[in-house]
């Protein structure tokens, strides 16, 4: 599956996937990051992405806040501008995922909190047993989805390095500890799926967990 946008089509589906996911409260102050391959005709063609531009409201992107990326992190256009400091994740992912045409990134309040206080020793969470899985690409909910809890750097190079050798076959998604989810899909609607599904895997982690603690607590819950 092969899909293609214009950067001017690329910003209007990120607008509006930015819109929703920061009404959902998944991209607060300016946080996450959202971006879409332009492909090519071309045979070989390097890569090029549209990328959210750094610190603009997420829930009032305008068409002027993306920048046009090759590869490296180089912006292409505007010049002078400034790409997300995140850009080389999905320049990772678009690397390794050549079907990939979508790349999410949010920082939820459920993700933080599962990435700090729920990581297993094999340096994982896993999801299994419910149907909701099965969003994310698999026949059956009998499955058990390792998704990779990373150690967050500020160092882009190293982090995505780490990035490239702790990814799952098959999980389109790994977690940055303290920080957030990044994950894709084959098209920008896939990529939009499966936030919505891992968002869903990890509140409903959060609830069995603190309730079991504490009957009451789902009402602190709320807010997520
Ligand atoms: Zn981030």
């Amino acid at each position: 599956m092969s899909t293609k946008f214009t950067p001017a089509e690329a910003a209007d589906i990120l607008i509006e996937t930015a819109r929703g996911f920061y009404a959902k409260r998944w991209m607060e102050g300016t946080s996450g990051n959202l971006s879409i391959r332009i492909r090519s005709d071309e045979m070989d063609a390097p890569l090029r992405y549209l990328i959210t531009a750094s610190g603009h409201d997420k829930g009032a992107l305008t068409a002027n806040d993306f920048v046009l990326v090759g590869e490296g992190g180089q912006v292409l256009e505007p010049a002078g501008a400034k790409s997300s400091a995140e850009t080389l994740l999905h320049e990772a992912i678009y690397q390794l995922h050549e079907e990939a045409t979508a790349v999410y990134h949010v920082h939820t309040l459920a993700a933080t909190y599962l990435s700090m206080h729920a990581v297993e020793p094999e340096g994982v969470l896993t999801f299994s047993d419910l149907e909701m899985i099965k969003g994310l690409g698999f026949d059956t909910h009998e499955v058990a989805i390792r998704l990779p809890a990373i150690e967050n750097n500020q160092d882009m190079i190293l982090l995505s390095q780490e990035v490239l050798r702790r990814l799952e076959p098959f999980v389109p998604g790994f977690i940055l500890k303290g920080h957030g989810v990044y994950t894709w899909g084959r098209t920008p609607a896939e990529a939009k799926r499966h936030v919505e599904i891992w968002e869903f895997l990890f509140q409903y982690r959060m609830m069995a967990w603190v309730t079991a603690v504490n009957p009451q607590a789902n009402l602190l819950l709320n807010r997520m």
